[in-house]
């Protein structure tokens, strides 16, 4: 997608934080972070939300809550290291719910406490 943005840092054309990258998925910092932690996993296939996603695309939307964890683990925050420990992991789907950027993205948020609900 030419104009979109989270393609253009796949294609290297914005800078990004690179925190993790394979066939499938990119991770980066978020530039805005709204916890200590907040880093963002892509698929590299262009989908807008979840919201898009086919049949097909099963296997690569568990790939980025496989590649999520992996990620929570490297850097400490996994509950399944330590209980005191924990993250959120959130994907929001349409303006109403918050979406800005309209390629699928998993947030992943952690170092802090969160409360429930959400805004
Ligand atoms: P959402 O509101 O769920 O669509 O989340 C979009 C996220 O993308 C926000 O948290 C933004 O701070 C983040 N974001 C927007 N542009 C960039 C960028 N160039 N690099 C890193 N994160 C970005
Ligand atoms: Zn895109």
């Amino acid at each position: 997608m030419g104009d979109c943005i989270f393609c253009k840092i796949l294609r290297g054309e914005i800078p990004s934080r690179k925190v993790y990258e394979d066939e499938l998925a990119y991770a980066f910092h978020d530039i805005n972070p709204v916890a200590p932690i907040h880093i963002l996993i892509i698929p590299k296939k262009h989908l807008a939300g979840i919201h898009e996603m086919e049949e097909e695309d099963r296997e690569l939307i568990g790939h980025l809550f496989w590649v999520a964890r992996r990620i929570a683990e490297d850097l400490g925050h996994s509950p399944s290291q330590d209980p005191t420990r924990g993250y959120r992991l959130v994907l929001n789907s349409g303006s109403l719910a918050g979406q800005t950027v309209f390629h699928l993205h998993l947030h992943l948020l952690a170092g802090r406490e969160m409360s429930w609900p959400p805004g």
